[in-house]
């Protein structure tokens, strides 16, 4: 537990069970609801569902939804703040109709509607059964066609917030509900001059890519007034970035955002509802710090911040308490899907050795480092031991470009230069003090466990912004792991690694793992990946999307769940098809081959039909490699 910090960053979800297991506990409130992670694995195997695979536990959804829902509730009541909260969830963060469909449900209760950022995210939410208490706000930048669907959707009696990015967007959307006649609900988004803190601050600031500067949004409100339709201007709305790692930024942002609202109140607008956006973070490496991949407070503290700070400028401006709008997204999502799959191989640098016995002629490199490897011991200078090791490898290699040393003496070099980084690394591991050049050997001499999974389709944000996920072993972590590794994806690209983790509060590059037994599988877990990881994967090296299994648990057997169902991820025509070949055309062109090869007597006619299934098969296959 304290190695993997499961329960720092599993936020009561997830925990370490006595048979050293990962458990899932999809309901915090109710710890009797256990799902062991191993038994979730096997039934995968079981239903012959190949890895990785995406597992959605669908419960820790519901549960986020209503902890979110109820925190509002909660601070409101304990406020007496008199607006009420409309929380919306943003499709962007995870548009999986699956995804979508559970929050809508679990979202009734609560009057929880949804946002849309594009056209295709508008017609999908135009789609969805939401309450017709909720509101739906569409941000992003909007064409006609976009006014029109919203206004449909007014049509259809649906509370629509269209909210406006740029003052153009204002002028088309005046003009079409007047053509159509029907009155629209406006939003407008402010561009803050206070930015968030983290991987996203440029979501705020003057140079924010959305948003109406302070003159504009007056500009918005006296073009309303003088349309006859000030009355439209229902909604203020913010965003100041993702992932907020400083409660500072929520603070300062509230204070901005009301007393906007309150100023447009004393000038005769309206508004109904103030917007805070997203950003409420997630704790990833489980610091609780302002480390980029954390922050530094919780949810309710989160919703306290927002609803005491709206509350307190209002109350000094003598204006009522508009209703609170969030959009939270990746509080939402982040802890219902994880990615699981096996580690494949294991990659040392040291790993294979050739014979260094001395021969006729040798060349005197190998002589030296022999002689050195064969020479120190705990007496000796053990900075000097690497130096002189390192600088003859060094020219070794410049030997042997210049065509001195021979390629069978270039690997006796190599082989005798791991053994002696090996022996000073184990000395090293018993000394307090390590010299700063030798403390890379942890590093390099460290294995790098190959998993069966891409980081540009599973874990995106791993390569493109470092962003942290937690990755721990979901079996053994009643046994102490030996095994100091990195890990890295089956991709043809050395970016495809992880190799940032946190034990304890410190950020490492390697993580203790298991060793890997014979004819057992050792799964890993990729934590935390619901949120945007989900559907920013890409197509590289035509990996394509995962297997997913989606799990709920059993009201009347608390230890039990079941596969509510499978969805079957990518085969290699769905990718080949994506890229504009026809799998079928390749199949008979390669059938065609084989039957030449056949026709001229080189390959046996029952060969060539179990070649030609064999193409075929591997075709409508899984991507991922099948260990
Ligand atoms: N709303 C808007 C306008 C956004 O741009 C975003 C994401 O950046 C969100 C909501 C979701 O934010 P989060 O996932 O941090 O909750």
């Amino acid at each position: 537990e304290k190695m993997y910090g499961v329960s720092q960053w599993g936020g009561g979800y997830f925990q370490i069970g006595e048979n050293g297991n990962v458990q899932v506990l999809p309901d915090p409130n109710n710890s009797s609801v256990k799902i062991d992670f191993k038994a979730v694995i096997d039934e995968i195997c079981d239903e012959g569902v190949q890895f990785p695979v995406v597992v959605r536990f669908h419960d820790i959804l519901r549960s986020q939804v209503a902890a979110l829902n109820l925190s509002f509730r909660e601070v409101i009541a304990e406020a007496e703040y008199q607006g009420e909260y409309h929380g919306v969830y943003p499709v962007k963060v995870n548009q999986m109709r699956e995804v979508v469909e559970e929050i809508v449900d679990a979202g009734q209760a609560f009057n929880y509607g949804l946002e849309a950022g594009s056209k295709a995210e508008l017609l999908t939410v135009l789609a969805m059964n939401t309450n017709e208490g909720s509101l739906t706000v569409l941000n992003g930048y909007k064409d006609e066609e976009f006014m029109r669907l919203a206004l449909l959707g007014r049509k259809l009696g649906r509370r629509m917030v269209v909210v406006v990015e740029k003052y153009s967007e204002l002028l088309l959307l005046v003009k079409t509900s007047k053509e159509l006649g029907i009155e629209p609900i406006i939003g407008v988004r402010a561009k803050m001059t206070v930015k968030g803190r983290g991987k996203w601050e440029s979501s705020g600031g003057e140079r924010a890519k959305f948003g109406l500067t302070i003159t504009e949004i007056i500009n918005t409100a006296r073009y309303l007034e003088e349309q006859g339709m000030s009355h439209c201007l229902k909604l203020l709305h913010f965003h100041i970035g993702s992932q907020l790692t400083d409660i500072r930024a929520v603070k300062e942002a509230m204070t901005e955002g009301a007393r906007i609202y309150a100023e447009l109140h004393k000038m005769g607008f309206h508004l109904d509802y103030v917007d805070v956006g997203g950003g409420l973070g997630i704790d990833y490496d489980g610091t609780k710090s302002t480390n980029e991949s954390s922050r530094n407070y919780n949810m309710q503290e989160y919703v306290a911040d927002v609803v005491y700070g709206m509350k307190e400028v209002c109350d000094m401006e003598g204006v009522p308490h508009p209703n609170l709008v969030s959009e939270s997204g990746r509080a939402i999502t982040a802890h219902h899907s994880c990615v699981v799959t096996q580690i494949v191989g294991e990659i040392r640098s040291d790993s294979s050795k050739m014979a260094t016995d001395e021969v006729d002629g040798e060349h005197i490199f190998v002589k030296n480092i022999r002689e050195l490897a064969e020479s120190f011991d705990e007496q000796t200078n053990m900075q000097e031991v690497f130096n002189d090791a390192s600088q003859w490898k060094e020219q070794a290699l410049d030997a042997f470009k210049l065509r001195v040393l021979t390629l069978e003496e270039l690997g006796k070099i190599e082989t005798l230069y791991w053994q002696i980084m090996g022996r000073l690394h184990e000395y090293y591991s018993t000394q307090e003090y390590v010299p700063e050049e030798l403390q890379e050997l942890n590093y390099s001499l460290s294995s790098q466990y190959l998993c069966n999974f891409s980081v540009f389709q599973s874990a995106a944000d791993t390569w493109a912004i470092e962003q942290l996920l937690p990755v721990v072993p979901l079996t053994r972590m009643n046994e102490e792991p030996t095994v100091n590794c990195s890990l890295v994806d089956i991709t043809c690209d050395s970016d495809g690694k992880i190799d940032q983790f946190t034990i304890g509060r410190e950020i490492t590059d390697i993580m203790p793992m298991h060793k890997l037994r014979k004819d057992e599988d050792y799964y890993i877990g990729l934590f935390l990946t619901g949120a945007y990881q989900d559907v920013m994967g890409d197509m590289h090296n035509l990996f394509g999307r995962l297997n997913e299994v989606h799990i709920f648990s059993y009201d009347d057997d608390p230890q039990d769940f079941y596969i509510e169902e499978v969805v079957k991820g990518s085969s290699v025509e769905d990718v080949l098809n994506i890229m504009q070949y026809n799998p079928r055309a390749m199949a008979s062109d390669v059938k065609r081959m084989i039957d030449k090869q056949i026709s001229s007597g080189k390959l046996n006619p029952r060969e060539g039909v179990k070649w030609t299934d064999f193409y075929e098969s591997c075709l409508s296959g899984y991507t991922y490699l099948k260990p």
